[in-house]
């Protein structure tokens, strides 16, 4: 399917609403029935009929149609957060007795879940580094249900190969999951890597203008029909109608955000290389990103997240930096207009930065849709600071 097909026309079915361009946000919590029969249907399966709007809902749904078909899936749950796709894809795998193996280090509320909430549960996850297949192999047990992947990881851009895990789980039974948000299904369609559920915040790209929290979950009919009838409803986080219609909003300009995004990145990585502050440049599609040929291998581009190492002997002088920037915004979250930058070492106190540590020397810097000079400018002048 063309990707401006899916953007602009995929389930608008605009004579049903007076030819409007945009299309309308249904507002309603519930829908009526004509006749018992029509009713009893309904109770019998919600999943293919509107009913009330915790399950189905037609704003809803034309955007569903547009995901899974960017996702190259048969269908697709669209919820109020990632953090709530990500809980009830998992949730969905597991019982308890159930084993998982995890990248290390994935999204902090996947961790917070598998560290506090599951074993609670009877729920065990193991955590190996992803860049090795055989880490895999020796992880799984004859429990083991799920494989959690996020590839690349939003801070290190460790990547595993897609399809290796899903070749090995396969022959095993497990069901994989991959955190897909780095990418998005513009860069990176995991599906078609044999990966069973692909999710991603569609806070970040797709959303796009920082106004909008939601999550995306793709999968086969089957998978995402067991999901709704369970998680999806009993969780009762599906997206609002009005949300789903600012993320159809924000899926008319993806790829040409994604394009001038990944343009001012690569110029910036160079500006970044060259800056005598900086030792190091971390981003999957860089040439020397020690996984550059397997990123170049399953994705198809990379998106405006990077990290660079800065040249500090103290933490005041990280602070210095990031305190003097003018238009960068220090903030969590990316994806939307705005450039955004936050410093390893406001994750930890003070007087436990160690400078010797690469680690707490890290900035996340997430590069919006300013103009490149911009974004520099107040970079080095932020860099004459310290
Ligand atoms: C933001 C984020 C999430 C969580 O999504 P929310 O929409 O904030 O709940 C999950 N994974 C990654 C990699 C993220 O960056």
């Amino acid at each position: 399917m063309d990707i401006s097909y899916i953007i602009n026309e995929l389930a608008e079915d605009r004579e049903n609403y007076f030819n409007a361009i945009a299309p309308p946000i249904i507002q309603s919590s519930n829908f009526a029935f004509k006749t018992v029969d029509e009713m009893r249907h309904a109770f019998a399966d919600e999943y293919s009929t509107y009913l009330y709007s915790r399950g189905l809902n037609p704003t809803v749904d034309i955007l569903r149609k547009k995901l899974a078909a960017l996702d190259n899936a048969e269908d697709c749950l669209v919820f109020n957060s990632g953090a709530a796709a990500i809980f009830a894809a998992v949730l969905a795998n597991v019982k308890s007795g159930d084993h998982i193996v995890s990248v290390k280090k994935p999204y902090t509320w996947a961790q917070k879940m598998f560290n506090d909430i599951l074993p609670r549960f009877g729920v065990t996850t193991s955590y190996i580094d992803g860049r090795d297949i055989e880490n895999f192999e020796r992880a799984i047990l004859p429990n083991t249900t799920v494989i959690y992947l996020e590839s690349p990881n939003s801070w290190d851009y460790a990547i595993q190969d897609l399809k290796a895990v899903a070749e090995l789980a396969k022959a095993e039974n497990i069901v994989t999951i991959i955190d897909n948000s780095y990418c998005t299904p513009i860069y990176q369609k995991p599906i078609n890597f044999g990966i069973d559920i692909t999710l991603q915040s569609a806070t970040k790209y797709i959303g796009g203008h920082s106004d909008t929290v939601a999550g995306v979950l793709s999968g086969s009919a089957k998978m995402m029909e067991r999901i709704f009838n369970s998680e999806y409803m009993n969780i009762g986080s599906g997206i609002s109608p009005f949300n789903a219609w600012l993320l159809i909003r924000g899926l008319r300009t993806l790829p040409v955000r994604l394009e001038r995004i990944s343009q001012t990145t690569k110029q910036l990585i160079h500006f970044l290389q060259q800056h005598e502050k900086v030792e190091t440049v971390l981003f999957p599609l860089d040439e020397n990103f020690p996984q550059y040929q397997l990123a170049k291998q399953q994705m198809q581009g990379a998106c405006g997240l990077l990290t660079f190492v800065i040249k500090a002997d103290a933490v005041e002088q990280i602070e210095k930096f990031c305190n003097s920037l003018q238009h960068i915004l220090m903030a969590v979250s990316w994806g939307g207009h705005e450039s955004l930058i936050i410093p390893k070492c406001a994750g930890l106190p003070a007087a436990q930065f160690n400078a010797m540590q690469k680690e707490h020397r890290m900035l996340r810097l997430y590069v919006g849709l300013e103009e490149t000079d911009y974004i520099i400018e107040d970079l080095n002048q932020a860099f004459a600071m310290m």
